[in-house]
């Protein structure tokens, strides 16, 4: 079963060709593989509650297919499994010349794709979870000798998901994806102004890949808490459309954007780490979501038309102050980092009068694009918390203040041109962030 929106981007996704989304395709596994990937040998990477989950019908549909395949590779079931280079090697040393078949979610999938990518070998995903939207993407975020990297690897050949297995997966998967996926709400609108100020065209196709189910896959947020498994339909085909767009387009832009960034900061920071099961990708996902949210309603609240461009880019702070601000900001490599990702996005002067000219001469109509792509943040919120995701900073462990201050650090991490590049480039940042914490959000 595959819907005419998957058949799409397949189309134009570079490594994955087979996709299977519904309810029962898990049976009808091992004749999607064959037809992909061959009759094997394969191998099963599960852990032992994905084992439990599916292990035994997928080896069953692989067998009656007519495909062969080793002693499955069972991590232990607890503690949760870390995506460390560790296991990765633990699986490239089980596989032989079979083909690996991650069975499980972001973590075993992240591994498998790297260790077949190193082992130059194809392989397969049977999703048991709607927790994020990385099942069909190249990159592998993965723990080295201490430091966060994202190993850029294949998307898988094939990829199966069950409606009936993830609808049964533990609650706190279901709500990281759909954290995961409401990011495309504000990633988008912050794509749409770098479309504006002609730093990063919209691809037309990808984004309607990404945009187009977005709206559908987060409409029913109660039912996915009840695990009501038709209601994941929308869900999983949205992150599996996500991850085939970041492909088509060889990147993260479709799907990401400076909500992202408080994320991937809380994460270099090991928020939630040490909890049972460990703070989610789509928990962290959703409050930086919510912040950007409440960022564009303050943006939209102001008349950018009236600002005095020429006076705003002769104020632009010259490049030396915000590196020392920069430098202030953040810590040893995480300080360098941010000053070439910074260095790479600052312009000034008739430079930047150029860049933003567009967005304040024609901003009734960007308006108009924005406001059609986002959603009240009071609305965003309600949704996630019946969704079972966070939906406020203390759900993730921190306070208000703690995502005010991660505000200017999103903007300094990534050379990613975001709402937050545009405010602080109209000389308007401050009063907006003043604005989400009095006025908008909390
Ligand atoms: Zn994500």
């Amino acid at each position: 079963m595959t819907s005419q929106a998957l058949l799409g981007a397949l189309a134009r996704a570079v490594d994955t060709s087979g996709a299977a989304v519904g309810r029962g395709v898990l049976a009808e596994s091992g004749r999607h593989l064959a037809a992909h990937l061959g009759t094997g040998p394969y191998i099963v990477v599960a852990d032992q509650n994905t084992w439990a989950a599916a292990g035994e019908r997928l080896t069953f549909s692989l067998e009656d297919a007519g495909c062969t395949t080793i002693p499955p590779l069972i991590f232990p079931g607890r503690p949760t499994l870390y995506a460390s280079y560790d296991n990765c090697e633990v699986i490239k040393a089980a596989m032989g010349a079979a083909t690996p078949i991650a069975l499980g979610a972001g973590t075993l999938n992240d591994l498998v794709k790297l260790a077949a990518f190193e082992m130059t070998r194809d392989y397969a995903v049977v999703g048991t979870a709607a927790s994020m939207d990385g099942y069909t993407g190249a990159g592998a975020p993965m723990s080295e000798k201490g430091v966060k990297v994202t190993r850029n690897c294949k998307a898988p050949v094939v990829v199966i998901m069950d409606l009936d297995v993830v609808a049964a997966a533990p609650g706190f998967l279901t709500a990281s994806g759909y954290g995961d996926l409401a990011a495309k709400i504000p990633g988008g609108a912050d794509w749409i102004l770098a479309d504006v100020t002609g730093i990063e065209p919209i691809d037309e196709d990808v984004w309607a890949m990404v945009q187009s189910g977005v709206a559908p896959a987060l409409s029913r947020p109660a039912a996915l808490a009840a695990g009501d498994a038709d209601a994941f339909e929308g869900l999983v085909e949205g992150l599996c459309l996500s991850g085939l767009a970041m492909q088509a387009y060889g990147g993260t832009r479709p799907a990401s954007g400076a909500e992202h960034y408080f994320s991937h900061l809380w994460e270099l920071a090991h928020l939630g780490v040490d909890l049972d099961p460990p703070l989610s990708h789509g928990g962290k996902v959703a409050i930086g979501s919510l912040a950007m949210c409440a960022f564009y309603e303050a943006l939209l609240a102001r008349d950018i038309a009236a600002i005095d461009l020429r006076a705003a880019a002769d104020a632009r702070q010259p490049w030396d102050e915000i590196e020392a601000d920069i430098r202030t900001t953040f810590d040893g490599a995480l300080a360098d980092h941010a000053v070439r990702e910074t260095k790479a996005k600052y312009a000034s002067g008739n430079e930047l009068y150029a860049r933003l000219k567009p967005l304040v001469d024609q901003w009734p109509a960007v308006a108009d694009r924005l406001r059609a792509q986002l959603v009240a943040t009071d609305e965003l919120s309600e949704q996630l918390r019946l969704a079972g995701a966070s939906a406020r900073p203390e759900d993730i462990g921190l306070t208000p203040d703690d995502v005010r201050a991660t505000f200017p650090r999103a903007m300094y991490y990534r050379s990613r041109y975001t709402a937050l590049d545009v405010a602080w480039e109209l000389g308007i940042f401050d009063d907006l962030v003043e604005d989400v914490f009095t006025r908008i959000w909390i």
